[in-house]
């Protein structure tokens, strides 16, 4: 050890005594990693859940509007339709491989995201369990049939050959800000198992529940951990902070890397407040390089 990096944004990079409380969590491994919205922020997707806009810029779809709203489901799929290519062509970025890397290195007992990307598999992650579900698949609403999302963007591009808004009409967050009267040119198509379902993507909206059978098993994996690693989530819904109160009720000890506050910062036993990027390969370089 002989110098600090210095090729890094001084503002995002942790002070190196604080990295090495972080490398102590994890050295010795059984960490089980639980990653947000802020792993994936490097990658061009934004704090984003529910498949079509991000949280910043509009008020999100919820599980009963989709549900009992037919104009608005379809409204969804039109907008989710302009901003698929962005989701379908981001990349995993140097977090993600980090996570990977740490799993190679047999430090891992397991990694759960809130995240919808797949960008953790992307990497090379193995048995991610997706907490809020995956963007890359659909579910028909009648007949419970999961199908790939690639798929139905095959068919929706048949179906809508000029349905196409101008680049300049897409944020650079994937969301299309469109007219009412355009997505209302929209054509949908239905779950092709049962000729007749309405189709949601495979992800948990706001107002649903994660199924009852997923939580378990993250809290099983929480409980049998040595260590619980959160990175990039401000930890602010239930469905992710709820693991982080199960580990303090049991004494496992809390790392948490996220850029900006959270709703744990006074719970956990090592906060790094700075970026994923920056941090987590500097990790692997002190526990598994
Ligand atoms: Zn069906």
């Amino acid at each position: 050890m002989t110098a600090v990096p210095t090729a890094v944004d001084p503002a995002a990079a942790a002070d190196p005594g604080t990295l090495d409380a972080l490398a102590g969590l994890v050295r010795d491994g059984d960490v089980v990693v639980l990653s947000g919205a802020g792993l994936s922020t490097d990658s061009g997707i934004p704090d984003y859940r529910g498949a079509t806009g991000s949280l910043r810029r509009h008020t999100p779809m919820t599980y009963q509007t989709f549900l009992r709203d037919p104009r608005g489901r379809h409204r969804y799929w039109a907008r989710s339709f302009v901003g698929w290519p962005q989701i379908r062509d981001a990349r995993p970025n140097a977090g993600h491989a980090a996570v990977a890397d740490l799993q190679r290195a047999g430090l891992l007992s397991g990694v759960v995201t809130q995240n919808v990307d797949g960008l953790h598999q992307a990497a090379g992650a193995r048995d991610v369990v997706e907490l809020h579900g995956g963007l890359d698949r659909t579910v028909c609403l009648a007949c419970g049939d999961v199908a790939d999302r690639g798929e139905l963007d095959r068919r929706l591009r048949a179906v809508n050959p000029r349905f196409g808004p101008h680049v300049d009409e897409v944020n650079p967050d994937g969301d299309a800000e469109l007219p009412d009267e355009v997505l209302d040119g929209f054509v949908m198509v239905e779950c092709t198992a049962c000729g007749r379902g309405p189709l949601k993507p495979d992800v948990v909206f706001f107002g649903e529940s994660v199924p009852r059978d997923r939580v378990d098993s993250c809290f099983a994996l929480v409980e049998q951990a040595a260590v619980l690693l959160v990175l990039g989530s401000s930890l602010t819904v239930m469905s992710g902070y709820r693991f982080v109160l199960r580990a303090e009720k049991l004494g496992i000890p809390v790392g948490l890397v996220n850029l900006g506050p959270t709703r744990a910062d006074a719970k956990v036993d090592v906060r790094v407040d700075a970026s994923l990027g920056t941090v987590l390969p500097e990790l692997v370089r002190r526990v598994a390089a």
